[in-house]
């Protein structure tokens, strides 16, 4: 057996081979992975080249290391063909460890491992036969089977390591798991060699049988080391050009990135101060970087644009923005931009929208700008941009709602406790109050006070349970003016469910109203005196029917209507009318208490409704009476109508219900039935519905009012003279008796007058009127009443006439007026003054005596007759009345009454009249028994004046 030395330098070179051409062909695989290399194939074989001829070359430099006793010498073809197989299997090897066909890492290991170690065993085994000894050379065989074991060991931890170095994110060649890599797989490589070495066992005697035809030692040495040094530089240089290469592209990306994140700054900073109002928004926002190459595709994309758009990076690089994220309707538009920026007009700012991966429109606003190259070419188109889709939508929702707030209603917004945090223009118009004057006050400042606490309570717990109040408020202006206003409190709740604020709402509803008002009082009221019109009336007396119902008192209606109005208003003209009906109305507004009823039916018509009457059919119709006199008489004294002082007067028709049963309608129809009486009464006047009163009462007051305006007018009213005779049928005195021959009635009798002058008050003015006229009548008589027969005229006076305690001065006045004695003139007076309590007519016929009146006791006996009296008063007459006169002379009782009177009356020394003498019997009976004077028809009838003239005349011829 032949020994086997070992040139130790020579081995160490071996190794040194094997790990640098294996750390070579890792780098070379390296690439491929990492660079993604499209010309792979190439750097693939380069890795094989230098795997597959480093193993060969460790070979033979291992056995050039090698000391046989015998020379040797290498047969080519073998040679050669161990070399082959070492770069194919090396090929293969790399091929499986960076091809992408290799889903499993396990199976890529695994058939790595198998391809690799195969080689590395095949090429040794196959480059020892090509020494071609002789006898062969012998192996050990478990020696043999672990230079495979460690042959195939050895490439599995080697391949395993770089697969894991090449897929680091940390992409450097001399990482440690690049080395140790590198160091495994020359280790698998020299392993296997020296230990399939060891198994080998040269024969002593074996020789090499090519010697004379292989490849000698020193040409074999050349050979290697020329390949492995030419390969060594080539694999080198190629290594340190790529590495170049890269760090050149990576200090471009650097220089990219580096202007990109300056124009990111600077862009950021720019929207960021032009978008000042939305700082909130940019604050919490990142802005959106894309850049993009000069034809278009994205090459930058960041974070935030892919959180935004929902596209990774890889998805949407080297694609055309337009194509992955503009909306198809602005692809145009964007595209123009894009030229712009390109032909190099920048910066340049515009918005547009992106479509998101998941189908979402964003608005963003860029902000852009080119990167030149050094030529100042445009390289690429930085875009930066910020989403601005909340900020249109907040800005939308915000000019909403300022336009909102803006209205013309005012709004009001304040804290939880009412405090005015906002107001608008509105506001500030309607309450006068601006901004200033009100932020922080609480809302009261504007309470008018017209509302009680009560309400405030209801309306703000109608908006603490429902959050909504509405409903017509008053308010106060600044100004102090109240003003009514539709107002709306909603309550907004904050986060948390409390109370955030109440916003009011409110509009001035003052406008309105008043035409409402206006409306309301077109409707129910008389434009021209502003009273109640008809519609109004019409409800109000029905309403006051239905209140009276109960009988607790009466209602009465008063038509009134100016006299002559047409007259006043064709002469003077319509305004001038109007004006005078102003002034009537207020003339009767001055007259009536504030809940009487006054209203205008339209022309000169005015209606009142008296609703509180007596329940007594009487006292209410003096009531009313009373009403409608006062009238009357206000007008007397005449209007004051621009400046002229007018007359005018009017008709009153006054209807009466005691039991409210009456319905409006027919009430109104009586009172204008009245009415019309009234005018045909003469005008000035008025009258009462009689029909439903009652035709007696109805016509006293009518009575009354008709004789109150002859009395005012002095119109058919006069005085008859009734001569009294003696018994010689001399005329010695007469009796004044009045007449009244009325419009409407025609003659009346006193005895159905005087009663009404009586109770309405009229006889005074009616006894002062007879007296005036039996005084004229006496200044007419002139010297006649000296000369003729008559002594004296007698003048009836009501007990009513007899309260009035200056009438003996009245009297008195008149009579000096016409210069006519007391004397002429005898007044009578009837029993019943006596009965009442309160008259005490002894002062008044004293009085009246002294000045030189004389008196006269009428229908004496037919009263309660109190001789006393007759002793204690100067009465200077008695009248026996008529009704005892009609008995005479066959009625005993009459004869005896009368005979008894007229011997009274001659002891008394009074004188003694006998009235309703009709018959000749009775005068001469009477005459008979010495009755002084005789009045009746038997001698004449009351007459006239001037017939009473003429006879008084004739009788004294
Ligand atoms: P008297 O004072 O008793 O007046 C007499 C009445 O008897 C008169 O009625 C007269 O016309 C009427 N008479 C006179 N002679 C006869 C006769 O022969 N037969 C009939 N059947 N009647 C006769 P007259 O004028 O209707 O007056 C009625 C009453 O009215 C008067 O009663 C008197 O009380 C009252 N009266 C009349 N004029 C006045 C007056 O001016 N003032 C007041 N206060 N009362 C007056
Ligand atoms: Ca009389
Ligand atoms: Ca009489």
């Amino acid at each position: 057996m032949m020994d086997k030395e070992y040139d130790i330098y020579l081995v160490l070179g071996s190794l040194v081979i094997s790990f640098l051409t294996s750390f070579l062909a890792i780098s070379f695989a390296s690439f491929i992975v990492w660079h993604k290399k499209s010309n792979s194939q190439w750097w693939l074989f380069g890795a094989a080249l230098n795997m597959g001829l480093g193993i060969w070359a460790m070979h033979f430099v291992g056995m050039l290391a090698l000391h046989l006793s015998t020379p040797v010498a290498f047969e080519p073809i073998r040679t050669l063909f161990s070399a082959i197989i070492a770069v194919v299997s090396a090929y293969l090897a790399f091929w499986t460890l960076v091809s992408a066909d290799f889903k499993n890492q396990v199976q890529r290991k695994l058939f790595g491992t198998f391809v690799l170690g195969s080689g590395v065993a095949s090429m040794h085994y196959l480059g020892m036969d090509a020494m071609q000894m002789f006898p062969t050379i012998q192996y050990d065989p478990s020696l043999f089977l672990l230079s495979l074991i460690i042959a195939y060991s050895a490439s599995f931890i080697g391949l395993s390591l770089f697969l894991k170095s090449s897929q680091q994110t940390k992409q450097t060649l001399f990482s440690g798991a690049n080395l140790v890599s590198a160091l495994v797989i020359g280790g698998a490589v020299s392993g296997m060699h020296y230990t399939g070495m060891i198994a080998a066992t040269f024969d002593y005697n074996s020789y090499c049988t090519v010697l004379e035809e292989g490849i000698r030692f020193g040409a074999l040495s050349v050979m290697v080391i020329g390949i492995i040094v030419v390969m060594l530089l080539l694999s080198f240089a190629l290594i340190a050009y790529e590495q170049y290469i890269e760090l050149q592209e990576l200090e471009n990306n650097k220089k990219l990135y580096r202007k990109v994140s300056k124009e990111v700054e600077k862009r950021t900073q720019e929207l960021e101060q032009q978008k000042g109002m939305n700082e909130r928004l940019l604050e919490t926002m990142d802005a959106i970087v894309v850049v993009l190459d000069r034809e278009g595709k994205i090459n930058q994309f960041n974070q935030t644009a892919q959180t935004a758009t929902g596209y990774t990076f890889k998805e949407v690089k080297d694609r055309f923005v337009w194509e992955v994220l503009i909306p198809y309707e602005q692809i145009d538009g964007v595209k123009a931009v894009f030229n712009q920026l390109k032909a190099g007009q920048f910066p340049n700012q515009h918005r547009n929208d992106w479509v998101s991966k998941q189908g979402e429109v964003i608005t963003i606003d860029w902000r852009n700008s080119a990167l030149l190259d050094e030529k100042g070419e445009v390289d690429y188109i930085l875009g930066t941009g910020v989403d601005v889709t909340q900020m249109i939508k907040d800005q939308q929702a915000l000019e909403l709602s300022a336009v909102a707030f803006n209205t013309q209603e005012a709004m009001v917004v304040t804290d939880q406790y009412g405090n005015i945090l906002k107001v608008n223009q509105a506001f500030e118009v309607i309450t006068e109050y601006s901004l200033d004057e009100v932020l922080g006050k609480n809302m009261q400042v504007i309470q008018s006070g017209r509302h009680d606490k009560a309400f405030y309570q209801k309306l703000w717990k109608e908006v603490e349970v429902y959050g909504f109040w509405q409903g017509e408020i008053w308010n106060r202006r600044k100004s102090g003016e109240i003003f009514p206003e539709w107002l709306r409190i909603t309550k907004i709740m904050g986060q948390q469910g409390e109370v955030a604020n109440y916003i009011g709402n409110f509009s001035d509803i003052s406008q309105r109203k008043k035409i409402e008002e206006e409306l309301e009082f077109l409707a129910f009221y008389d434009p021209v005196t502003e009273l109640p019109n008809r519609r109004l009336f019409n409800d109000r007396l029905e309403q006051d029917l239905l209140h009276c119902k109960n009988g607790s008192h009466a209602l009465a209606v008063l038509f009134i209507d100016l006299d002559n109005f047409k007259h006043i208003n064709d002469t003077f003209g319509h305004a001038f009318g109007d004006e005078l009906l102003c002034a009537f109305s207020q003339k009767l507004q001055d007259l009536l208490s504030d809940d009487i009823t006054l209203s205008r039916f339209g022309g000169d018509e005015f209606v009142i409704i008296f609703s509180e009457l007596h329940a007594s059919m009487e006292t209410a119709m003096f009531q009313c009476e009373h009403m409608a006199q006062i009238i009357l008489e206000a007008l007397e004294t005449g209007l004051e109508v621009l400046g002229q002082h007018i007359f005018v007067s009017s008709s009153i028709g006054i209807a009466i219900s005691s039991d409210c049963k009456t319905d409006s309608d027919t009430l109104m129809k009586q009172a204008d039935t009245a009415m019309y009486q009234a005018k045909n009464m003469g005008k000035n006047t008025f009258r009462f519905y009689t029909e439903s009163i009652g035709e007696s009462m109805a016509e006293r007051f009518n009575m009354e009012a008709a004789l109150r305006q002859d009395l005012s007018l002095d119109r058919g009213i006069f005085v008859v003279y009734q001569p009294q005779y003696n018994a010689q049928k001399v005329i010695i005195g007469a009796e004044a008796l009045v007449r009244w021959d009325s419009a409407i009635y025609g003659m009346v009798s006193p005895v159905q007058f005087i009663p009404v002058a009586e109770d309405s008050g009229l006889i005074d003015e009616l006894g002062m009127l007879v007296v005036n006229k039996v005084l004229d009548d006496i200044q007419t008589l002139g010297g006649l009443f000296q000369t003729s027969s008559l002594q004296h005229i007698s003048i009836n006076l009501s007990i009513k006439q007899l309260t009035d305690p200056n009438l003996a001065n009245r009297l008195l006045t008149k009579f000096q007026e016409h210069e006519i004695t007391p004397n002429k003139v005898r007044f009578e007076f009837t029993e019943s003054a006596f009965l009442d309590n309160a008259l005490d007519p002894k002062t008044l016929f004293s009085e009246m005596s002294e000045i030189g009146f004389t008196f006269s006791l009428d229908d004496f006996g037919t009263g309660f007759s109190s001789l006393s009296y007759l002793k204690e008063l100067p009465i200077s007459e008695l009248k026996i009345d008529k009704s005892f006169v009609d008995g005479i002379p066959h009625e005993e009782s009459d004869t005896t009454i009368c005979s008894a009177t007229i011997g009274m009356a001659l002891k008394l020394g009074l004188e003694l009249v006998a009235e309703g003498v009709e018959t000749q019997e009775q005068f001469d009976w009477l005459a008979e028994q010495g009755c002084d004077l005789l009045q009746g028809y038997l001698m004449s009838r009351p007459i006239p004046f001037e017939e009473f003239n003429k006879l008084l005349k004739e009788s004294n011829q």
